[in-house]
């Protein structure tokens, strides 16, 4: 529910002007507080109670955006804890989804009401807030929760319990299992001064995802097997990662957690539909070796590939010549973009910079790079690995291997389409 919306129905529930209870809504919001906690507080200054405010008891498939407050009895599926600042302050929330036999709700609670996965619960008078188009519930200071008679169904897993290749973005007090493959220490500097954190790469039998713990644990060590509950997962880089909080637990594992040498191989329609992935395989045709292929310069600031000698962050440069590949690949379902590095582009194209700079120069043309490595590519089917990242702009694939592929990518990724949907 916007603020205009909640102006309207406040206003005519007390008999005050729209325009003056908007503007209490409008400077209580300024301050972070949560709409239906505002609305709260406007209904109270001016002297409003009962009336709209009496929450109706709804099963969750029931509650949308519209509501107010509401009364439920769910089973908690998972709770995750952590710190945020919240005016000024360092508020401990904990969030994560409830469930009931009708359907799941996400949950933010701003007390510790002592519940935990798996208790069944009576919630009363929680805020109903929109996230993403979607009602979410506020437990907040005006909540009640007490014990539930009986326990409550849910088709819904209990615990947070997952697969790394389950895991996605807003995923919160989460719990797997899983071998420790990398792990590098980093100092950073944050609001409080300079802090050491570690990252790395975890893997299970499904999936390699990377990592972040901001409370160094000395368990986190290369090879190491460990089970990690309340974890919860962020985007990096368009892919999801694993964070470690203050809150998370870390507890070695006496038997080897299986891990995969292979990255999941998917169609390119499921690829891009999961938003991104650390680390996937597909297989493809490329259409086209784009623009900004083959012999380019790199501002030796930051890296990035740069035109005539600018860097748009750092102006006139000395460019360094680098070799790359942008390449889109089509698989019959999706396309991405390749973004293949100068090691496989050395590969691909049979030489190195020097030679790269040898052709240019005697064709007068750096363009001829790119043209023996299109003339290489196009029309081929290739096994890709690599990170995935989808963003408004596309969706591109950071390149870590490139082969030949044996089989027809078009079938492939039928296949691909028919394993995962079927
Ligand atoms: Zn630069």
């Amino acid at each position: 529910m916007d603020v205009d919306t909640k102006a309207e129905e406040l206003a005519s529930a007390l008999g005050k002007d729209k325009t003056e209870v908007k503007a209490d809504l409008e400077s209580l919001l300024e301050f972070d507080v949560p709409l239906e906690e505002a609305a709260q507080s406007v209904r109270r200054k001016h002297g409003g109670g009962g009336g709209s405010s009496t929450p109706e008891t709804l099963d969750l498939a029931d509650i949308t955006t519209e509501h107010g407050t509401v009364n439920v009895t769910v089973r908690v599926l998972t709770q995750g804890t952590r710190t945020i600042r919240y005016q000024g302050e360092d508020v401990t929330i904990r969030e994560g989804k409830l469930g009931d036999s009708t359907g799941t709700i996400s949950y933010t609670a701003w007390q510790d009401f002592g519940f935990e996965s798996g208790d069944s619960v009576v919630v009363g008078n929680a805020g109903v807030r929109e996230w993403e188009g979607h009602p979410e519930l506020n437990l907040g200071q005006s909540t009640t929760v007490s014990v539930a008679d009986e326990p409550v169904d849910t088709d819904a897993p209990i615990g947070g319990e997952a697969d790394l290749i389950d895991l996605s973005a807003g995923d919160r007090g989460r719990a797997i299992e899983v071998r420790v493959q990398e792990v590098d220490s980093r100092t950073i500097s944050g609001r409080d001064g300079d802090t050491e954190i570690l990252s790395g790469v975890v893997a299970d039998e499904t999936a390699r995802l990377p990592f972040t713990d901001w409370e160094p644990r000395p368990e986190i060590e290369t090879g190491a097997d460990l089970r990690m509950e309340d974890v919860y997962i962020r985007e990096f880089r368009g892919s999801p990662s694993v964070n470690l909080s203050e809150f998370s637990t870390v507890e070695p594992l006496s038997e080897p957690v299986d891990v995969t040498d292979a990255a999941p191989r998917l169609s390119l329609a499921e690829a891009v539909d999961s938003g991104g992935l650390f680390d996937v395989e597909v297989v493809g045709n490329v259409l086209e070796v784009r623009d900004g292929s083959g012999l380019i310069e790199r501002c030796p600031d930051c890296s990035r590939v740069i035109q005539n000698g600018q860097c748009r962050t750092h102006g006139t440069v000395e460019g360094e010549d680098d070799l790359r590949i942008k390449a889109i690949v089509d698989d019959g379902t999706d396309t991405v973009t390749a973004i293949i590095g100068s090691e496989l582009t050395e590969d691909i194209y049979g030489g190195d910079v020097t030679d790269a700079k040898a052709a240019a120069r005697e064709a007068m043309d750096k363009e001829v790079v790119a043209d023996a490595i299109r003339e290489t590519l196009v029309g081929g089917g290739y096994r890709v690995r690599g990170t995935l990242s989808v963003d408004e702009y596309g969706a591109n694939l950071t390149v870590e291997e490139f082969e030949e592929a044996d089989d027809d990518p078009a079938v492939l990724a039928r296949a691909a389409l028919t394993e995962v949907r079927g």
